[in-house]
């Protein structure tokens, strides 16, 4: 479980995070959502332990990420904006070269099976930069889970997916679930995360400006609420 309290992070006189209080348990699936600049991505790399928080903590299963180690990193996959992948390697290269780091056992069946389930087994062998970018997503969502996460993160994990390889990320989110990861996602995808999603959050100007369970908000009303809670 992820204990998130009195989380702010400031850029120099601009506040990216302010008081920002959650808790995420796990095999929960939670959506971040808010407009540009709400500051998911920053929620996100803090709780990826790629960027410091300027106040407050993140705890997971019990431990502040501010103190811990190798191991807590382990626990966590995370999908940015920023590929993290080798132009240079092909798709099975790259995910050796994070398999060998995150200590990955069964190597070669973990990166022969996620390439099958990202669609990419026939493109293994090609050098990420005569990737498209929708393939780039889809070996990056590969890379995210390759170590088997406990916690997953994913910013904009459907940015550039056409529809099979969303309802492929649909089916990762719902085996995440059935697996007890705890899977938080940044989208601007309203609609889907409803669908998807046990819980969603608005960030708006770095507050929370709502946690409520899916099942208790009517689909057909949440964006005129949501513009309001962010305007
Ligand atoms: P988007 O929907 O556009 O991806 P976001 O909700 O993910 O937006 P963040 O990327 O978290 O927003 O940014 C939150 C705020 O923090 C923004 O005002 C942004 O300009 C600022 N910010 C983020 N990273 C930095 C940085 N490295 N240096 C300065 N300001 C930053």
């Amino acid at each position: 479980m992820i204990e998130i309290r009195g989380l702010s992070k400031t850029y120099g006189a601009r506040h990216a995070l302010c008081e920002v209080d959650l808790d995420l348990t796990d095999g929960e699936v939670v959506t971040l959502m808010g407009p540009n600049g709400a500051g998911k991505t920053t929620l996100l790399r803090i709780v990826a332990m790629l960027a410091r928080p300027s106040t407050g903590a993140v705890i997971l299963n019990g431990v502040d990420l501010a103190r811990a180690g190798a191991e807590a990193r382990r626990l966590v996959g995370f999908l940015s904006h920023r590929s993290m992948l080798y132009k240079d390697l092909t798709a099975e290269q790259n995910l050796r070269f994070y398999a060998r780091l995150y200590r990955v056992t069964d190597a070669s069946e973990r990166i022969g099976s996620l390439l099958d389930t990202v669609g990419l087994l026939d493109r293994a062998s090609d050098p990420v930069r005569a990737y498209s970018r929708g393939m780039q997503q889809r070996l990056m969502l590969a890379r995210a889970l390759l170590h088997r996460p406990r916690v997953l993160l994913l910013d904009e994990p459907y940015a550039g997916l056409d529809e099979d390889a969303r309802a492929m990320c649909d089916g990762i989110l719902v085996d995440a679930k059935h697996d007890g990861v705890m899977v938080l996602t940044a989208t601007h995808e309203m609609a889907h995360s409803l669908t998807m999603a046990d819980r969603v959050v608005v960030l708006s100007q770095g507050r929370v400006a709502l946690d409520a369970r899916t099942s208790a908000i009517d689909a057909g009303d949440f964006a005129n609420d949501y513009h309001l809670l962010v305007s």
